[in-house]
């Protein structure tokens, strides 16, 4: 096996007794992406000397026996991430100039446990968009069919993950961005509760939305990630102070006895045949493990799209205001006066789906229009976050699928902006009810292409769908296949 094939879990091992050196397995890793990233695009900027610094330190570390799990592993962020030094582009041209002077707590954290910083992850700008086609940078492509998007909006990070140019990464989730590109590349991705991890120093898109979460390459790095990060921070009034439990300690407790509901509103006459044979085989999985499967029912399901599509519009128009060309950012100031500075700045920053957004959020949140869109919605939402909780008054996880199809093709659903909000149907109800949230890959398309399992889980209860992962991915043999690129 490669040693770019291998887990966080397998690395830490044979970093702790000596046997590679962490300078060893970033250059593997940076001469990988040189390798591949021409293919795939999942890189915007890739940092191979602050890299081969950090690891040269992570060695020291190790050798005086002070390091940790994710000391001298290689790792890379979605570009929405304030990293100090690094540009950070959000996916956007407005931001094509700006470099980080500080770093977000989760990066700070992630270099506190001495990780290596590989570089960072193409995204849809501004994280808007379930394709990655959004970017300034040029769409991602899939490791598993170059002509299919790798999903949105941390498509590089989870393209990366199953491309082997970087043993885990961090991305955002909103609405899916973290579950649904994880689930069409084929890898494990977790979206915590809302308040878990510390989002201060993340680009903000929607704040009463989205959590920062791990994508890995299988369902034990995810728990490892996700311990690294989480907890409360004082910097982000919205990250709650609750002690972070040892996820890898109770991952292999088993489901017996745990009852698992699925929701009949996400068992839809349009979802893919190839998706339903996989969860229909993945329930089958669970029963043989042991877990009871109930039906429930998420009545307010049908409203979520839309709630999502107001709530999520109304708070971007709002912290996209500060992209003015003043502080920092590009700036297009020929011609005259402040007005047309912001304009021409604006108009030439940002890219069609952004103000799409803006100017429906705008919209939305105007003075006669807010009581009968915003506040509505917020109304929904709060009908729809009661679902979730009703539903755990009878059961411990709901299993779903993550997307309706299997990835799709690049270019497919680019003019239909409706097509594309509605391939994150199974992944907007979680973050409108603040609840945590895990892909994991249960099967493969006739076309070769990955699928994924949805496994929701009370608020703050990450440790039981860890659980509940690690049971399947060890009872299947889903895990750790790997797409084969062009250059290998
Ligand atoms: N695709 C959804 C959107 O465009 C979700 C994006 C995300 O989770 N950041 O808003």
């Amino acid at each position: 096996m490669q040693l770019t094939d291998q887990t966080i879990h397998q690395l830490a091992q044979r970093l702790a007794s000596g046997e590679i050196t962490s300078v060893e397995l970033t250059e593997a890793f940076l001469q990988r992406i040189e390798m591949t990233n021409q293919e795939i695009n999942s890189y915007i900027s890739i940092c191979p000397d602050e890299a081969l610094v950090d690891a040269a330190a992570a060695d020291k570390r190790l050798a005086e026996g002070t390091g940790e799990l994710l000391t001298g592993i290689p790792l890379a962020l979605k570009d929405i991430f304030n990293s100090e030094g690094l540009r950070t582009t959000c996916g956007s041209k407005i931001l094509d100039n700006y470099i980080a002077p500080y770093d977000a707590t989760v990066v700070a954290k992630l270099k506190q446990r001495g990780a290596v910083i590989l570089g960072k992850l193409n995204m849809d700008e501004f994280a808007m968009g379930s394709s990655n086609e959004n970017s300034a940078a040029g769409p991602v492509r899939n490791p598993w069919d170059n002509g299919r998007v790798p999903g949105g909006s941390s498509g590089g990070s989870a393209a990366a993950v199953a491309s082997r140019q970087a043993v885990a990464t961090l991305g955002t989730d909103t609405g899916g961005s973290i579950r649904q590109p994880a689930s069409h590349c084929g890898v494990v991705g977790l979206k915590p509760t809302y308040g878990r991890v510390s989002r201060y120093g993340v680009i903000a898109y929607a704040s009463s939305l989205y959590q920062v979460g791990p994508v890995g390459r299988d369902v034990e790095d995810c728990a490892i990630m996700l311990g690294s990060v989480a907890g409360y921070d004082p910097a982000d009034s919205t990250s709650v102070n609750t002690p972070v439990p040892d996820y890898r300690a109770t991952m292999k407790d088993g489901i017996t006895g745990k009852k698992i509901g699925l929701p009949k509103e996400y068992f839809i006459d349009g979802l893919d045949p190839a998706v339903k044979h996989a969860i229909d085989a993945a329930i089958e999985s669970y029963k043989a493990l042991g877990a009871e499967i109930v039906e429930v029912s998420l009545p307010h399901t049908d409203y979520a799209v839309a709630c999502y599509y107001l709530i999520a519009t109304a708070e971007a128009s709002s912290n996209l205001a500060r992209y003015d060309g003043v502080r920092f950012g590009v700036r297009k100031d020929e011609g005259e006066g402040l007005i047309g500075m912001y304009q021409r700045t604006r108009a030439a920053g940002f890219g069609d789906e952004v103000k799409r957004r803006i100017m429906l959020g705008t919209y939305a949140l105007s003075s006669g229009y807010y009581d009968a869109y915003y506040l509505k919605a917020q109304k929904v939402r709060t009908l729809i976050r009661q679902d979730f909780l009703d539903a755990f008054e009878q059961v411990d996880l709901l299993l779903t699928p993550v997307a309706p199809t299997p990835a799709f093709k690049i270019g497919e659903k680019v003019d239909d902006p409706l097509q594309m909000y509605l391939s994150d149907i199974f992944t907007i109800p979680v973050n409108l009810a603040g609840t945590c949230g895990l892909s994991l890959p249960c099967g493969i398309s006739r076309e070769g292409l990955p699928i994924g399992l949805q496994l929701i889980g009370k608020p703050f209860a990450e440790s039981e769908i860890l659980q509940a992962a690690w049971a399947f991915e060890n009872a299947t043999d889903w895990n750790g296949r790997f797409p084969e690129l062009a250059a290998d």
